[in-house]
């Protein structure tokens, strides 16, 4: 920051404040220059009026465009900018962005400022328009006029300037700097009216000074501004934690809560409601529909049905539409490394005559095309379901391949995609997939738990799987529930605008872990393949250990990982996936699954995966230990 040019009917007012103490000793100093300018010189009006009554009527005086913008242009012209660029241009309004020490950071980085001080009852909203940038307000209240605010603003930014403040040192520790406030301040004498100066800012031991000032930050902060408290508190966690268990769920971004809020407060109706509140939800209903239908590239094809998830979604492939197909056959194709939400539905219907096979998988968990077309029936197969990724291996099956051998052997065959691991990383189109059905889980995208969709091609016949009041079209009964799918289509949007930028990050972050156990280890097996992988998903195996024990070692680091050994967490049964991949048991039991989001970072992964190193050489010392121990009794 070189320059501030303030925009005023008061200039003698504006420039009372920096013609004395540190900002003045600034100016003279040639660190900063500071201009105010009198609006009222550049009226055309022969009076020399700068406002006028406002259209339509209304108390009080408008500032009319022609005086401020004429100044806004005689000050450029006076000082033309070296760039040519037009200066930052704020205007001080009670409507603008709430001033703090984070704006007045952002303000001081630009090169030149230009602030404009309404009067009367503000201004000509088309000089607003035209020049200004920002509107900023000091808070929430209505001052008389733009000229307090303006000092603020220039006299904190100014101080930021470097060379204003003799130490940089004094505004880095200081309140709202970061988000503590700052520690208590005493000077001479030591003791007053029995008061003493704690002993500990006596000793002149710098480190317990600094801890005392610390601590002491922290305690009054939270007794000042429990506010600020709690968002040092929950950042003092966040940094403190190592989530890497995001395949499992996703940590609920703020913006869907927000949204969530706002819509239980305010669209409480029920959508099937025939009132206004009713309407109203029910029209937001409507634009969540269609945003989510638009970002699958559903429009036009098919419809949203909104579920309590993916694996209400998944159960009501099976066993609503599947049955409402019955023309199609009896015969149910889905991989041998389904979410156990696709595979205990499809084995459910062989009770009803259905006979269901698994279609098999290589080595890297990927559905061998030419075994699977050669399990297509061109007579009988009703229904094929493969997952679009693994959730616990990342492996990204050939869903185009798998859909074209399907349409050329029986086109009429319904195909089922678990889209829970791939939506919002990789490109989920159901037109490019070519698939007829695809189930999503809100709480993998950084939703809220408990939503999802299913997506179904509309030429499908559809048989609810929930009966009750007929929402959804007749589909899916039961009250919508608008605040979490409203905080889905919130995460959606999110995710799927930053897919291709959280791609690149992820797969960074991956890689952080694998070179890291490739350098550091001898033994470990990557149960996720090389190529054709997500970069969300990483499974490593360290065998002769047990990932359970790999888990809890972890965890004492505040490091979360998940064990990639068993089919579920709740299941002591070894993972079905792995099996599948022809992955011997051994190796099987020492299997743990990193799984990422673009909230983790380096930093972060450079620290869990060097613990995670050393954790397992560790284990493996102890292991051979004991092992040798055993071997001598
Ligand atoms: N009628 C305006 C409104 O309701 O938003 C308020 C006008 S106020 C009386 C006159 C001028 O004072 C504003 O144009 C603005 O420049 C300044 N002002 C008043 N309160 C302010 C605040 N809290 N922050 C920044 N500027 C303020």
């Amino acid at each position: 920051m070189k320059r501030i040019d303030i925009l005023t009917l008061f200039p003698d007012m504006c420039g009372a404040a920096f013609s004395e103490s540190i900002v003045a000793r600034a100016i003279k100093a040639g660190h900063i220059e500071i201009e105010c300018h009198q609006i009222r010189d550049y009226t055309e009006d022969r009076q020399g009026k700068v406002d006028d009554y406002p259209y339509g009527g209304g108390p009080g005086l408008v500032m009319s465009y022609q005086p401020v913008k004429s100044a806004y242009d005689a000050v450029l012209d006076k000082h033309p900018a070296e760039d040519g660029c037009k200066p930052y241009t704020i205007y001080m309004s009670p409507q603008g962005t709430r001033f703090d020490q984070q704006v007045a950071k952002r303000l001081a980085a630009k090169d030149r400022l230009v602030i404009i001080c309404g009067h009367y009852e503000g201004m000509d909203e088309r000089v607003i328009e035209d020049i200004v940038d920002e509107e900023i307000s000091l808070g929430d209240f209505v001052l008389t006029g733009g000229e307090i605010p303006a000092m603020a603003v220039a006299d904190c930014v100014a101080r930021l300037v470097p060379g204003v403040l003799a130490s940089s040192e004094a505004y880095e520790n200081e309140s709202h700097s970061d988000i503590l406030l700052e520690y208590a301040q005493f000077t001479r004498p030591e003791t007053i009216s029995g008061k003493s100066v704690p002993d500990v800012l006596l000793r002149g031991n710098h480190g317990e000074i600094e801890q005392w000032r610390r601590e002491n930050a922290i305690a009054r902060t939270q007794k000042k501004r429990p506010d600020l408290y709690e968002k040092y508190m929950r950042r003092e966690r966040e940094a403190n934690t190592f989530y890497f268990d995001n395949s499992a769920t996703t940590r609920q971004r703020y913006q869907v809560a927000e949204r969530m809020a706002r819509v239980s407060d305010v669209l409480y109706g029920n959508p099937s409601s025939l009132h206004g509140l009713g309407f109203n939800a029910e029209k937001e209903l409507v634009s969540c529909r269609k945003n989510l239908l638009e970002l699958i590239g559903g429009t036009g094809s098919g419809n949203i049905y909104f579920t309590s998830g993916a694996t209400e979604a998944n159960n009501w492939v099976f066993r609503g539409i599947l049955p409402a197909n019955p023309r199609l056959g009896k015969h149910v194709i889905v991989s041998a490394v389904e979410h156990p939400s696709v595979m205990e539905s499809a084995l459910s219907m062989r009770d009803q005559g259905y006979e269901v096979e698994l279609a098999p998988v290589d080595s890297d968990g990927r559905v061998n095309i030419e075994r699977f077309t050669a399990m297509l029936r061109p007579h009988e197969t009703a229904l094929v379901s493969i997952m679009h990724v693994n959730s616990e291996t990342g492996t990204v099956q050939p869903i185009e391949e798998i859909v074209r051998a399907v349409r050329s052997i029986k086109p009429d065959t319904i195909i089922h995609c678990d889209c829970v691991q791939s939506f919002g990383k990789l490109d989920v189109n159901v037109k490019k997939l070519g698939v007829d059905l695809i189930s999503v889980s809100a709480h993998k995208i950084h939703g809220p738990r408990g939503t999802g969709f299913l997506y179904a091609d509309k030429r499908l016949k559809m048989k609810p799987l929930l009966y009750g009041g007929g929402q959804e079209g007749g589909m899916r009964s039961g009250t919508e529930n608008l605040p979490a799918i409203c905080g889905m289509d919130k995460a959606a949007g999110i995710i799927c605008k930053n897919a291709p930028g959280n791609y690149e990050k992820v797969s960074e972050l991956k890689r952080i872990f694998t070179d890291a156990i490739r350098d550091g280890l001898r033994t470990y097996v990557f149960n996720s393949p090389e190529n054709g992988c997500s970069p969300y998903i990483l499974n490593v195996s360290f065998p002769g250990l047990r990932a359970e024990v790999i888990l809890h070692t972890l965890e004492q680091y505040n490091i979360y990982v998940s064990v990639g050994s068993a089919c579920s967490s709740h299941k002591k049964d070894r993972s079905t996936v792995l099996k599948a991949m022809g992955v011997d048991n051994v190796v099987t039991d020492g299997a743990i699954r990193i799984s990422f989001s673009a909230d983790n970072t380096k930093a972060q992964c450079e620290y869990a995966s060097k613990i995670l190193v050393r954790e397992i050489k560790a284990l493996y010392a102890l292991h051979s230990r004991s092992t040798r121990k055993q071997q001598k009794q």
